[in-house]
């Protein structure tokens, strides 16, 4: 199967030679199913190249080319972008995973999730050797990822779909009536959702340097004890956003709080319903899980703020005070998320 790649998406990349090396490789594999092998022979003729010398071995760890070995150079490539901050480099890390991906039709079925935040989790998760379980089978053999995540927020997305309950238009929440809130909470969302990918990536960098600084140091992770410190510390405005719960937070029911806060499922359609108290279920489970909902969420709410900032105009000082604990989230469709 060749590299299905069209033109407009290649000329959408930012960094030409990156598209000119994708371009030569689509061309390379029109004729030809693309093995692993064949693959690997691509990456490392086209892309290594535009690879920093230092992070070239990164495409010469597996002594077998396979897929997973070849997802696994995307994740590599994600620690070392981490470090760099080389912008060129996450293109060319995005082209791998392009490669990956898009050598079959149906694209192929990635062994890990996409979301660069999730990767990081897993990647700290493997070098701490923490096991990760990330599948959940529900009795009707749907498969559920726990790490799978609307696109505008940090909740799990409908049934094949890219958005939640809460931002997917012409789908109210059980209490409204008609899709207008349904609407406006989706256009909000679309509006800030490159700042919110932002913030989600400005948390995500400093955590993961910290844990490359700090030798692998698992503090970043979500711990099993003292987890309120950690929250006041990392995720300060999930802790404000707690409220009154703070008093009774306790290392025993700091997930189930959490969840309840963030991904609660009343009010939801009957499948949403389910999927999230499969998902509540399984963090409950694995608390270490809820690490990738936290800084998504974490991240949601400091754009938030910032966006609350620039209302209150641009003099230090002159934003309206946060009062996250005072507004759960979704009470209003414009002001929810
Ligand atoms: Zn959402």
């Amino acid at each position: 199967m060749p590299l299905h790649l069209d033109d407009e998406f290649l000329s959408s990349l930012a960094y030409e030679e990156v598209a000119v090396a994708l371009w030569a490789i689509r061309l390379h594999a029109a004729d030809e199913a693309v093995t692993p092998t064949i693959a690997l022979r691509l990456i490392r003729q086209y892309l290594q190249p535009l690879i920093p010398p230092e992070h070239c071995h990164l495409l010469y760890k597996q002594r077998v080319a396979s897929w997973d070995g070849i997802w696994g150079i995307y994740a590599s490539l994600g620690f070392a972008v981490c470090e760099t901050r080389d912008h060129r480099l996450l293109e060319v890390m995005k082209a791998v995973q392009l490669i990956h991906a898009n050598t079959t039709l149906p694209p192929r079925e990635y062994t890990f999730p996409t979301v660069v935040e999730v990767t990081y989790f897993l990647s700290m998760c493997a070098q701490l050797q923490i096991p990760v379980q990330d599948r959940i089978c529900m009795e009707d053999g749907y498969r559920l990822d726990p790490f799978s995540f609307c696109t505008l927020c940090w909740r799990q997305p409908l049934p094949g779909r890219k958005l939640c309950a809460h931002h997917a238009p012409n789908a109210p929440l059980q209490d409204e009536v008609g899709a207008q809130a349904a609407a406006a909470r989706y256009k909000s969302g679309v509006r800030q959702k490159e700042r919110f990918d932002k913030e989600v990536n400005r948390i995500l960098t400093k955590e993961v340097t910290e844990f490359h600084e700090g030798l692998f140091t698992p503090a970043v992770l979500f711990p099993e004890q003292d987890i309120a410190i950690w929250l006041t510390e990392r995720r300060p405005l999930l802790w404000q956003l707690l409220g009154e719960w703070q008093q009774e937070l306790n290392d025993g029911n700091a997930v189930s709080m959490l969840l309840d806060l963030l991904h609660c499922s009343d009010g939801l359609p009957p499948k949403a319903y389910q999927i999230y108290r499969q998902i509540n279920r399984h963090l409950q489970r694995h608390p270490h899980l809820i690490w990738p909902m936290l800084i998504r969420a974490e991240g949601w709410y400091r754009c938030r703020e910032e966006v609350r900032g620039q209302w209150g105009g641009k003099r230090s000082g002159a934003g309206r005070p946060l009062q996250l604990a005072a507004e759960p989230p979704a009470t209003s469709p414009d002001a929810g998320p």
